[in-house]
């Protein structure tokens, strides 16, 4: 009983488990902690690399707003020149120099050599070789003088502030105007024809364009070199009439020096940008990258992405890739961001300090926690010894004299409760001084010890046993009768008596004790001081007697 009391005790107060939790907790929150800095650092790095492409894409559609004004600008005075044209002489020269030169393979009408860009065309035959292709005389000639124009204002564009590579118009009447007219005769044909064969030249046709909108276009092809361009276009219409197409060519390499450009201020990544049907045009890199950027999955992953939104961020094993739409382009500018640049970089750096210190911390808290570990157990240790050592008698390994008479009287009070018997057994070594003065202290203490133990083993159930004097010791037996306590004594005395015990090398002997015994239910008396000194005076009863036997009555 007194047992189940002390381990419910250290139960719920054991130290180790206590700096256990205690650890583990703040474990568990420093990982947390780093966790959730962690995720925020990658977020703004994320958000960081979203910004970086929101600037270049930003930059870039001001740039393609400008030119696309201007196209549509060009488009109204042209518009404006076919319902109002106005018959000059320089008109009417126009008129009649197309009029002597149409059936030629090519014709070049220059009117104005400093104000104007040359009208250059092909012939009636070439024309009418193409259903696309129309050269009706009712509307020709305020085409032409609308051309005219045209011309002059092209004159004035300011090609060195715009993006854009050459501005034209090109008639399906089989005549054109270049921002930069052709070198020579050869080129002059194989530019228009070049221009009417492009696909967004039959995509502007009343049938494909309802709309009648801007169309883009490009003619990159991985596999080809040269002057390669991207193209903006606008149909030019009168009265449900389509008379040709006004674009813009921006070379492929401007747009990659464009990137270039934007993405030089310490931003690591590459930008590229995308036509709708996903091929990359242009990149920020030095060169095109060889091979496909994205897996199938991957490129069906974005697509799914941009059906809803105009701009966002995917993870892919490896890297982060954002992305943002543009309005002026039909397409999209994509930047791919590896695991490791992001790394390298700033935000990188912090994280991988971020994880050293938690590394550091924790390696000193598990440290710590084996420090702790250890002064707890040898502090436990020390504390079981030393409550051991005020409870029990090191030589007998029995109670002592004050933790025996506690115990003794809770279980007295116990036994009263329940209303059970309670017997103490007395009992005192015989001669025990002589055995001190033949063979030494240390034989005696050897002697004693061989008591203790022999009672130790005769003990049973809730029985105690204690030194309480010398060579002195008492026995409580909770339940016992009178004549079961004599029996229990009985059997101990002959145990004592028949122990050979060795006092020295070689050397042995037998002893002997005296026991008194004594029980509740003589008096129905449970106090047991009492007990035990009716047991001590029953005790030198036996003494008196003869010692070496047990006597249990007065
Ligand atoms: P009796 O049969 O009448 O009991 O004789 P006795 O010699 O046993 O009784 P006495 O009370 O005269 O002697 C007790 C002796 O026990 C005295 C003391 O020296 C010895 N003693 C007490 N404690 C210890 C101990 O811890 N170790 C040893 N070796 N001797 C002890
Ligand atoms: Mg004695
Ligand atoms: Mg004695």
């Amino acid at each position: 009983m007194l047992a189940d009391r002390s381990q419910r005790k250290s139960f719920f107060k054991n130290p180790r488990r206590v700096v256990n939790i205690c650890f583990t907790f703040v474990f568990i929150c420093s990982t947390l902690l780093t966790w959730r800095e962690m995720a925020v650092l990658e977020d703004a790095w994320i958000s960081n690399q979203r910004n970086s492409l929101d600037n270049v894409a930003t930059a870039l559609d001001r740039q393609l707003q400008h030119s696309v004004d201007n196209l549509l600008f060009y488009r109204n005075i042209m518009s404006y020149a076919l319902r109002y044209p106005i018959s000059t002489d320089k008109s009417r020269q126009a008129m009649a120099d197309f009029e002597r030169q149409r059936t030629h393979e090519h014709w070049q009408i220059k009117l104005d050599v400093n104000r104007s860009m040359p009208l250059n065309g092909v012939s009636d035959e070439f024309v009418g070789t193409s259903g696309l292709l129309l050269r009706d005389a009712d509307y020709l000639h305020g085409e032409l003088s609308g051309a005219l124009e045209f011309s002059y204002i092209l004159q004035l564009s300011d090609n060195s502030r715009d993006l854009q590579h050459r501005t034209y118009y090109v008639s399906r009447a089989g005549f054109y105007i270049s921002s930069r007219p052709p070198r020579n005769d050869e080129q002059l044909v194989s530019r228009y024809y070049r221009q009417v064969a492009r696909p967004y030249f039959a995509q502007h046709s009343e049938r494909y364009n309802k709309g009648r909108g801007l169309i883009w276009d490009h003619t990159w092809d991985p596999t080809r070199g040269g002057d390669q361009v991207i193209t903006a276009s606008v149909p030019l219409d009168y009265e449900h009439r389509w008379y040709g197409v006004l674009a813009m060519d921006f070379t492929i390499d401007s747009m990659h020096q464009f990137l270039q450009r934007a993405l030089q201020d310490g931003n690591e990544g590459v930008v590229l940008l995308y036509d709708r049907k996903f091929n990359a045009i242009a990149t920020s890199a030095d060169a095109m990258p060889e091979g496909k950027m994205f897996t199938p999955t991957q490129l069906a992953q974005l697509a799914r992405a941009m059906e809803s939104k105009n701009e966002g961020e995917i993870r892919m094993a490896h890297s982060v890739v954002t992305w943002d739409k543009l309005n002026n382009f039909d397409g999209v500018l994509v930047k791919i961001h590896s695991l490791d640049e992001g790394i390298r970089g700033e935000f990188g750096r912090i994280s991988v300090v971020l994880g050293l210190l938690w590394v550091l911390f924790s390696a000193m808290l598990g440290g710590s926690w084996l420090l702790i570990h250890r002064l707890v157990k040898n502090m436990m240790n020390l504390q079981s010894t030393l409550s051991w050592r005020a409870n029990y008698d090191t030589l007998t390994r029995l109670y002592n004299r004050g933790a025996f008479f506690d115990q003794a009287q809770y279980l007295a009070d116990y036994c009263r409760q329940s209303g059970q018997s309670f017997a103490v057994i007395q009992l005192d070594l015989d001669h025990f001084k002589s055995i001190n003065d033949r063979f030494g202290h240390d034989s005696g203490d050897r002697v004693l010890a061989s008591a203790g133990a022999i009672l130790s083993a005769s003990l049973r159930g809730d029985d105690i046993a204690g030194r309480i004097g010398g060579e002195e010791f008492c026995v409580v037996l909770p339940g016992s009768s009178l004549s079961q306590a004599s029996a229990v004594a009985e059997r101990i005395r002959e145990r004592i008596n028949g122990k050979e015990i060795l006092v020295r090398s070689g050397q042995t002997l037998h002893i002997s004790a005296s026991f008194g015994v004594s029980c509740s239910q003589e008096h129905g008396d449970y106090d047991f001081e009492h007990l035990q000194s009716i047991a001590d005076g029953r005790l030198y009863k036996a003494k008196e007697g003869g010692r070496n036997r047990v006597c249990d009555s007065d």
